[in-house]
């Protein structure tokens, strides 16, 4: 029997779970609820469970035969602060807080696939089952990597997945090499010399200051960046004074970055840095520039690309495996792990047609017929890295 149809024998208990997960909905580095869900799960199991790395985050770790080999699965755990505007049983009981991206289905996947490796044991090696929190812009990868996560649990590659919206359930997106954009925020501090409003020849207007560095950073993506290549800059505020007749003395524009490379991400870094400072100085102000990368870019490894888009292609054959998907512009804080192990990001289809609705949307939900495509996905990367000899 395949592994879809032997998890399918247990889908409606894994479907039960998601929707008391999605019920009780936690936010990043608070999942403490679900964190000890997922831990008495795994224990039922038979699996070994180490709670708290990296505040909320636990691992799960399953040794089968004598084999030195180690394979990583990583789940996140966390929802958003978002009012659902679902009616149905398993809505969330909590106000300002939902599961609108899909964790509570990605959470279940990666049980289904432990409780299946833990009963059958078919396979030779160790796999670390990771429960991330905090993934929607809190850190929570990098926590668990900061604690200590690949010394204590080592991987010779790793995977994780997220459900994709508007691609039909039992087909999967696989792509080698960037995937995702690496996400930065950046603040850019004008310091003028405030005036009264009447008397422009006693200021340095900062708003005229930030008003030239808002349009010449258009240039860096224009002009810096190779074409072949993308970046996003985005000024997305722009703060400044209080009162009709006083030129003020400080400006602050703030906004975004997304770029598919670290290079790149460097490279507008660097120009944003000159132009700031540069024509505040042409214009007798300074400014400062504080440039946060929050999300590295999403990279595949092409080999471990090859591998997981193979394993799908197993699943539910190769026409409904798309291995050229377009680039994502959103972030992911998996990224972080594919710096220190190679591995794969997948997505694997939520479902199409009416009521396909986008992450992050009061009337998401998990689609719960995913789950078993999921978990086998899970299931055969494990048997196959470490198969028997
Ligand atoms: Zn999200
Ligand atoms: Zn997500």
């Amino acid at each position: 029997m395949s592994a879809i149809d032997r998890i399918a024998e247990f889908h409606d208990e894994l479907t039960a779970f998601r929707r008391d997960i999605h019920a009780h909905p936690e936010l990043g580095f608070a999942e403490s609820r679900t964190a000890e869900r997922v831990a008495q799960e795994l224990e039922r199991y038979g699996i070994e469970v180490h709670r708290g790395i990296g505040g909320t985050g636990l691992v799960g770790v399953l040794a089968a035969g004598s084999s030195t080999r180690r394979i990583g699965l990583r789940a996140d755990m966390d929802a958003l602060p978002i009012e659902e505007g679902n009616t149905f049983e398993h809505r969330s009981r909590h106000a300002g807080r939902m599961h609108a991206c899909g964790h509570d289905g990605h959470t279940t996947m990666l049980l289904g696939a432990a409780r299946y490796l833990a009963a059958t044991r078919n396979f030779d090696g160790t796999v670390h089952f990771i429960f991330q929190p905090a993934e929607e812009g809190l850190g929570g990868a990098k926590a668990m990597i900061d604690d200590g996560l690949f010394e204590r649990f080592p991987c010779d590659s790793i995977f994780g997945m997220h459900n994709r919206p508007k691609l039909p359930v039992g087909q999967f997106c696989v792509r080698a090499g960037p995937m995702m954009a690496g996400g930065a925020f950046f603040d850019i501090d004008i310091t003028g010399v405030g005036s009264h409003g009447a008397r422009p020849e006693s200021s340095i207007d900062p708003l005229m200051v930030g008003v030239q560095i808002a349009s010449t950073i258009q240039t860096i993506v224009s002009r810096n960046v190779r074409p072949v290549e993308t970046a996003v800059v985005s000024i997305t505020q722009f703060h400044a004074g209080d009162a009709y007749n006083v030129i003020p003395q400080t400006a602050r524009l703030s906004g975004t970055v997304r770029a598919f490379s670290k290079e790149v991400m460097a490279l507008v870094e660097r120009n944003m840095r000159r132009i700031a400072e540069g024509v505040a100085q042409s214009m007798g102000a300074r400014a400062q520039v504080d440039f946060r990368v929050n999300f590295a870019p999403t990279v595949n490894d092409p080999e471990q690309a090859a591998f997981a888009a193979s394993v799908c292609e197993e699943l539910v054959g190769a026409d409904k495996v798309d291995r050229d998907p377009p680039l994502i512009m959103a972030s992911e804080d998996f990224s972080f792990m594919l710096e220190q192990v190679p591995g794969c990001y997948i997505n694997i289809g939520n479902g199409d047609g009416e009521g396909a609705c986008e992450v992050h949307n009061p009337a998401y939900d998990f689609n719960d017929a995913a789950i078993p495509q999921g978990s086998a996905f899970f299931v055969r990367a494990v048997e196959r890295k470490l198969a028997k000899a």
